[in-house]
């Protein structure tokens, strides 16, 4: 089987070429074409394939085959010479990242001896993880910081080959599997690993590493990391979303955390005050509803039926009741579902659980409470006042002796 030739083993930067088809073979999704010779970059090795064109036509996936790479295209293309052009855009972005990640994990290594495990470069981010949970914010900023200063350093990045024995002899990053011959990715005293990817030439190409987000999973922590153009896309979508945080606060950027948390701790403030002057007013109301009944064998019964707008105050409004002399509340809500609050001052003559699944029991709904609450609801609207005068009976039929 002929090899196909790696050109971008050789010359990452290569965006066009000229190659011969050697056959093509129809898959599931088009066809496999293969050429003596390609710059298209199949996925692996963490790095997803390129994409681009070959004769005119899409290359939807780019599959490496060890000896031969495949080219998925939706159909084969005439003749035997072919033009092949990668999309530039994404494979200088995929080279970023990529040589952007040896620098941080060699950065990781230096550090604190952090070796990475695996890499995944990712279409928003990219992450790599590393054999350790023990990493604190401050062994972060240190790999992010020596990373950086080697980008800053603008070192050069060199590919070589070696037979796999001579390798072997070498100090990699990390032991490469690899028989035959080994390709190799220096980063001029810094880093050098068995990879097969696409890098930049200098280190000052990768732009920015930014660590965006740090994980830890057991025995493990996984980094997330942007470079370059994404790091740069990445900043200004931060920016503009503390901007309009600081304009909402017509504040300066950096102190909006300080005037949420300020303002947080108002709003919980301000809340608990409402809640307390909502039992206040439902103190009020309930002396109110009850100084307006009769008193009947010793007892008031308030029965009343309150709009929606008033649900929230009903419930309060029941245990406020049972807080008086004497007291008893069947309190319903008209809203959907309806709602029914039954309650009466401790010691009282009457079960209101019992009331409660007696009424719901003839006019339906669902609910349930102990000897002086008890709540529910679901019966239907319309029947809300027969229900409560029903409870009412109920109420004076247990007091009768
Ligand atoms: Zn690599």
């Amino acid at each position: 089987m002929p090899r196909t030739e790696r050109l971008y083993y050789t010359d990452c930067y290569l965006r066009e070429f000229e190659a011969r088809v050697l056959r093509s073979e129809p898959a599931p999704n088009g066809f496999k074409v293969y050429l003596n010779r390609t710059a298209f970059y199949p996925a692996s090795g963490g790095q997803p394939a390129d994409s681009g064109m070959i004769a005119g036509l899409p290359v939807l996936e780019a599959v490496d085959e060890r000896d031969e790479i495949a080219h998925i295209l939706r159909q084969a293309p005439e003749g035997e010479g072919v033009r092949g052009r990668i999309d530039w855009a994404r494979r200088f972005d995929h080279m970023q990242q990529h040589t952007g990640q040896h620098i941080l994990s060699a950065a990781f290594e230096k550090i604190g001896d952090y070796k990475t495990a695996s890499f995944h470069l990712g279409e928003d981010s990219s992450s790599i993880d590393l054999d350790s949970d023990r990493l604190g914010p401050r062994q972060i900023e240190e790999a992010e910081d020596a990373a950086n200063q080697v980008v800053f350093e603008d070192r050069p990045v060199r590919i070589s080959f070696q037979p796999a024995g001579e390798a072997s002899r070498l100090d990699l990053r990390k032991p490469t599997a690899r028989e035959g011959e080994v390709r190799l990715v220096e980063v001029e005293g810094f880093d050098l690993s068995a990879c097969g990817g696409t890098h930049v030439s200098r280190t000052g190409a990768v732009g920015l590493i930014l660590v965006r987000k740090v994980e830890r999973m057991k025995g493990s922590t996984r980094v997330e990391f942007l470079c370059g153009g994404r790091a740069q896309q990445q900043a200004r979508r931060d920016f503009r979303v503390l901007s309009e945080a600081a304009q909402l606060f017509s504040a300066a950027l950096d102190t909006v955390p300080e005037l949420i948390a300020k303002q947080s701790q108002e709003l919980r403030e301000e809340i608990r005050g409402r809640e307390k002057l909502l039992e206040r007013l439902a103190e009020y109301r309930a002396r109110e509803l009850w100084q307006a009944v009769p008193v009947v064998d010793g007892r008031r019964v308030v029965r009343q039926v309150f709009p929606a707008e008033e649900s929230a105050q009903v419930k309060l409004l029941a245990h406020a009741l049972a807080k008086l002399p004497g007291a008893v509340g069947l309190l319903g809500v008209k809203e959907a579902p309806t709602k029914l609050f039954f309650a009466q001052t401790p010691g009282g003559t009457s079960e209101m659980g019992s009331v409660l699944k007696q009424t719901l029991a003839k006019f339906g709904g669902k609910g349930g409470g102990g000897c002086d609450f008890a709540q529910g609801g679901g019966l239907e609207e319309s029947r809300l006042e027969e229900a409560l005068a029903f409870a009412e009976a109920l109420v004076a039929g247990a007091s009768r002796p």
